[in-house]
């Protein structure tokens, strides 16, 4: 399962970086998701991490 951040939601909270610093990272001070690691949204610290992002701005796909 794929996860992405959309920057246009996005407003740079970092809790994601927080949570789960293995899969995200800031980018010009926006949440993104570390290149190569797209592939980790099977992980529960990932879903977690979707969840309690205060814009929804973090998206798990099964494609
Ligand atoms: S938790 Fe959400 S709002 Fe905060 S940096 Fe990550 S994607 Fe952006």
């Amino acid at each position: 399962m794929k996860v992405s951040v959309d920057q246009n939601l996005c407003y740079g909270s970092a809790d994601c970086v927080y949570r789960v610093p293995s899969v995200f990272t800031t980018v010009d001070g926006f949440g993104a998701v570390i290149p190569g690691r797209e592939d980790a949204g099977r992980d529960p610290r990932v879903q977690d991490a979707a969840e309690r992002c205060p814009s929804q701005a973090i998206s798990i796909t099964d494609s």
